[in-house]
């Protein structure tokens, strides 16, 4: 059973509670920081509105039970992170509750979604087990985080993945995280067989989380094979060795002693407020891929593939303009490949809709063949030359009225009388071995079908 805790950066340009900056990565450490992050005396917060609109939009898209009132609260511990010694974060009303987030045609049960304030980095010289010290940096003091808290519904640490593949997705279509320059961080609890939860604190990013339950996984598998039991403690996870660790064996939340934070009022959502959110919510990945199969024909296949990236669904729904069919294929199968063969994603490349509706206009019309249509492709994701421009310049587009195919395909054939004699006589092959010559000769630009009706009516 594995139960995640994440927490995601929202994208807003202010901290939490105060009008510092988030961003700037040519900021020196200590430089975005004002007395409210770091936690002078005398200092009040602020809420910062618009953290709050992206949490209630991140709640209603999985499918939480919104609190119209909530608050505040102190989590009060002594760490170097923590200039204060309590974080501001929500305890006993979230802003949402009782949600889900539907993972391979699985729901996984979402128990709350709540606004906290991220703590400072430690940044230590040579990796924080060897390090002789820890230096601060409060620039990331006062952030704005969200934490969703799902139920143990996953079963397996490449399910774990995708829920979080899935939550990015959603995420990104709300616009309320900002690729890149955030980073997703968690708490991952895994038990087996019924054995004590263990849980491997702050782990960051996606292809850590899966590789920390994995290694979790393993290390309780092989306790529980040699007769030991599971103790529940809170361990960390090492990137370097692919191994977890035990950090610390009793820890509970009455050892935080929450109090309500008395700077901060209760914050009230009103109808007017809520129905502006809800006007405010775009169509997210699911309902993207029903209407993909419904208005353009899509099968399940291609339209989750365009719906998950909301960038891909974008670029395919201008070229679908053109030709929904062809757009489906070469945004779905041929870019979407691409992409992911190079590791690039399409927000780093050049790609847009109105290059990729000119190849679909040029494959519609015959004018490339599928291959150099699909070379274009990888041109344009690896060097951002439009396709129209890149087949123009090499002169791979078709001209039907200046392409003598009629002659090129006689001269084949009178080349290579025997292979025109097997096809007449049936052969498959020989049609594919002609094609290929014409192809050759053509460099790409002729159409399979019309070489077979000329080599029809030279029978
Ligand atoms: P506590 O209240 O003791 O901190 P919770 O029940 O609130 O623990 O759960 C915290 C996290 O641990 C949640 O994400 C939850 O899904 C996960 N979790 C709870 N029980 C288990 C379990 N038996 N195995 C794996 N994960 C679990
Ligand atoms: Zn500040
Ligand atoms: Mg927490």
């Amino acid at each position: 059973m594995i139960g995640l805790e994440v927490h995601v950066q929202l994208s807003t340009d202010s901290k939490l509670f105060c009008s510092c900056p988030t961003r700037g990565s040519d900021a020196e450490p200590n430089t975005r920081v004002c007395e409210i992050c770091l936690g002078m005396p005398g200092s009040k917060p602020v809420l910062n509105k618009k953290a709050v609109d992206f949490a209630l939009k991140v709640a209603l898209a999985l499918n939480c039970e919104l609190n119209n009132e909530f608050f505040f609260s102190r989590k009060t511990y002594f760490y170097p992170d923590l200039a204060k010694d309590f974080q501001i974060t929500q305890y006993e009303v979230p802003v949402g509750k009782n949600g889900f987030a539907e993972v391979g045609g699985k729901k996984i049960r979402l128990r709350r979604i709540h606004l906290e304030e991220d703590p400072a980095s430690l940044v230590h010289e040579s990796g924080a087990r060897q390090s002789a010290y820890s230096l601060v940096d409060y620039n990331r003091s006062g952030i704005p985080l969200i934490e969703l808290v799902t139920e143990p519904d996953m079963q397996s640490p490449a399910e774990a993945r995708r829920f979080l593949d899935t939550l990015l997705t959603t995420l990104n279509y709300l616009g309320v995280y900002a690729h890149g320059e955030s980073v997703l961080k968690a708490d991952c609890n895994l038990s087996i067989d019924g054995g004590s939860r263990v849980e491997v604190k702050n782990v960051t990013g996606f292809r850590a989380v899966e590789a920390a339950l994995g290694a979790e996984e393993k290390r309780q598998r092989s306790l529980v094979d040699s007769g030991k039991k599971i103790e529940m403690e809170t361990r960390g996870f090492d990137e370097a060795t692919g191994t977890t660790y035990t950090l610390r064996k009793k820890e509970t939340e009455e050892d935080y002693g929450f109090i309500v934070d008395p700077d901060l009022p209760k914050v009230v959502v009103d109808s007017k407020w809520l129905s502006l959110i809800k006007a405010g919510m775009p169509e997210l990945a699911d309902s993207k891929k029903k209407r993909f199969m419904k208005e353009f024909g899509l099968s399940e296949y291609d339209a989750s593939v365009l719906a998950s990236d909301k960038g891909l669904a974008e670029v395919f729904e201008d070229a679908a303009k053109a030709d929904a069919k062809i757009a489906a294929r070469l945004v779905s199968r041929e870019l979407a490949g691409i992409l992911n063969y190079n590791r690039v994603k399409l927000g780093e490349t050049k790609v847009n809709g109105k290059a990729i509706s000119e190849l679909v206009l040029l494959v519609k019309g015959s004018k490339v063949s599928d291959k150099n249509a699909k070379e274009s492709l990888i041109k344009y994701v690896l060097e951002g030359i439009s396709p129209k421009e890149s087949l123009e310049k090499n002169n791979l587009l078709i001209d039907v009225s200046s392409l003598d195919l009629e002659g090129i395909v006689k001269e084949i054939v009178k080349e290579n009388p025997g292979a025109f004699s097997e096809y007449k006589s049936g052969n498959e092959k020989s049609l594919n071995f002609i094609i290929g010559l014409v192809m050759r000769k053509t460099k790409g630009k002729a159409n399979p079908k019309q070489v077979q009706d000329i080599l029809d009516r030279l029978k």
